[in-house]
């Protein structure tokens, strides 16, 4: 029997693991079938799944992901930078040349698999038009249980 989310009225919102769809977006694969591409181009996200058909225009990812980028970017760099700061005392342009194209280049490179993880943990959740879509889709159909 299929786990039933929410239900409002006679329609069954069926339940979508969040982990599993939270690891498909972050290896830019589609939340639903982890088969289609989830972007096109380096962070343009697909309108709709090439396998499945799944609608990902949806999401609303784009600043909390580049947020969430810059968050673990400057963790990640900070404690290194301190570190060196502590061991070699380097110039300030030395610091310059190293630690700018470091961030740059892990910025640009997580960017893409932040982005495709929130938008998994919005489709699992039916956050923005996700919920609309499923039950205008008649998604609900497909897991209809019957609860008694
Ligand atoms: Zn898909």
């Amino acid at each position: 029997m299929t786990e039933v989310l929410f239900m409002l009225h006679d329609i069954h919102i069926p339940h979508r693991p969040l982990w599993p769809a939270v690891w498909r977006g972050l290896t830019h694969c589609c939340p639903r079938c982890g088969s289609g591409r989830l972007f096109n181009g380096y962070c343009t996200v697909q309108p709709r799944c090439s396998v499945c058909g799944e609608e990902l225009h949806h999401h609303r990812a784009r600043e909390m992901s580049v947020y969430l980028t810059i968050f673990i970017v400057g963790h990640l760099l900070v404690p290194l930078i301190l570190f060196a700061e502590a061991i070699w005392q380097l110039e300030v342009a030395t610091h310059a040349a190293v630690w700018l194209p470091a961030g740059a280049i892990l910025t640009l490179a997580l960017l893409p698999s932040v982005k495709g993880a929130i938008l998994g943990l919005q489709w699992a959740l039916y956050m923005h038009g996700f919920a609309t879509a499923a039950t205008s889709a008649g998604d609900h159909l497909m897991a209809r249980t019957e609860r008694r």
